[in-house]
């Protein structure tokens, strides 16, 4: 039985604290960064910078380094020669890829400006980059539930096949962002199925997470590409990724995949936008990964820097509610960058407020849905990776004593 008085105490303790702590960013730590730190000198000479007999010094090789191409390939798990590698943001490129639809059309259709209303299905919770996008473009946003096995899939056949205003989908396969769930081999082959009502309709494949596993045996999905090919919908799928957390955020290299035909529609519009990408960095990539072992003993490296921030804060989380459990749930990933924890329904906003009062600052309550409105304000996103497991704790315990004044406000 919760007591107001006492959480009231506890808080009051944690305010003399005067705590400064951020579990608002999924960012890496410090000492991950420095897992990448002798990338950044593996070019000294000019014969280091290059490969395949090309000069990386020098402008060409519109869509990227051969040597990057075989290395995203194999981290996407799609076809070396159905890949765009590009800059530093995975992000961009999708930007790119809806303002390119936006003007110019996909594949030979009508532009997706010209139109009176383009939409997009958006898994809830999900990822509050994706929707600033359609936002700016005016997009307009339909949300679709996340279930443990991937979003609704029964919601997204019937949406999309009756709607040709629908236009495109946003998920994260593997470890959402933020829920660290993995879509299952069912989900993937019904995405691949679809039957869009809208010939251009896409599929956002971003797959930001994909070798980011917190213990040895990570979870498995299946290559979109290749059913989508079995299904005979080959064009489906726009697959993009980046290394931003596997060496720099902000300075890593970005990879989009798709079938041969929408890489080459793409590759007409990027040759007008630009005479190459940052070739050097590619190949500081491809040098200091050698290929994707190389890149999976290096996630094994931040995978025994961050699992204990995980364990601790899930740890903290089962104590903190075992004698309430009715006013919080989590999710356990076993990779990714986030912890998703849902509070009972209509106390996050408060609990984010109590936090912020007093010095831990979350991702804004509401950011993991379209429009920044949680339907039910449940969802608070919680990014263990950058604070030392001390703070996490101290952290995790305020914010479990908040989300209870909370739910004591609300329902006791
Ligand atoms: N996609 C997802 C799901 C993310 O969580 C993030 C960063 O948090 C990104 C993309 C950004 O990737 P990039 O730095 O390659 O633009």
């Amino acid at each position: 039985m919760l007591n107001i008085n006492e959480l009231w105490e506890k808080y009051a303790a944690f305010k003399a604290m005067d705590l400064s702590l951020n579990m608002s960013r999924g960012v890496p730590a410090p000492e991950q960064l420095a897992v990448s730190q002798e990338m950044l000198t593996n070019l000294a000479t000019a014969k280091d910078c290059r490969t395949d007999g090309i000069d990386c010094r020098s402008y060409g090789l519109l869509t990227g380094i051969p040597a990057a191409k075989r290395l995203f390939a194999e981290m996407l798990n799609v076809n070396s020669d159905n890949i765009i590698i590009g800059g530093n943001s995975s992000l961009n490129m999708m930007y790119d890829a809806i303002s390119r639809a936006w003007c110019f059309g996909v594949l030979g259709g009508t532009p997706w400006g010209r139109l009176d209303e383009v939409k997009f299905l958006c898994p809830v919770p999900g990822y509050d980059r994706h929707f600033a996008i359609c936002e700016l473009f005016g997009i307009k946003m339909i949300n679709v539930d996340m279930t443990p096995t991937g979003p609704d899939m029964d919601a997204v056949e019937k949406l999309v096949s009756s709607d040709p205003a629908i236009k495109g989908i946003w998920c994260v396969p593997k470890y959402s962002n933020p829920d660290g769930t993995t879509y299952s081999d069912e989900t993937v082959r019904r995405f691949a199925a679809l039957k869009p009502a809208a010939p251009d309709f896409r599929i956002f494949w971003d797959d930001a997470y994909c070798i980011h596993d917190l213990y040895d045996e990570g979870d498995k999905l299946l290559d979109l590409q290749s059913e989508c090919e079995k299904a005979g919908n080959p064009d489906l799928a726009y697959i993009f990724g980046s290394t931003s957390k596997i060496s720099f955020p902000g300075s890593g290299v970005a990879a989009f995949a798709s079938s041969e035909r929408n890489i080459k529609d793409a590759e007409r519009i990027i040759s007008r936008q630009t005479i190459g990408p940052d070739k050097l960095n590619q190949l500081r990539h491809v040098r200091f990964f050698r290929d994707i072992e190389g890149m999976r003993e290096h996630m094994r490296k931040h995978a025994a820097l961050i699992r204990p921030k995980f364990e601790a804060a899930i740890e903290v989380l089962r104590r903190e509610f075992s004698d309430c459990p009715e006013a919080a749930s989590w999710n356990e990933p076993r990779g990714g960058y986030f912890i998703s924890l849902n509070t009972a329904d209509g106390c996050a906003g408060r609990a984010f407020d109590l936090a912020s009062e007093a010095g831990v600052k979350l991702t804004n309550v509401g950011a993991t849905f379209p429009y920044r409105k949680d339907p039910r304000d449940r969802n608070i996103r919680i990014a263990p990776t950058y604070p030392s497991v001390e703070e996490l704790r101290t952290a995790i315990e305020l914010l479990s004593v908040c989300i209870k004044i909370a739910y004591c406000e609300k329902y006791c």
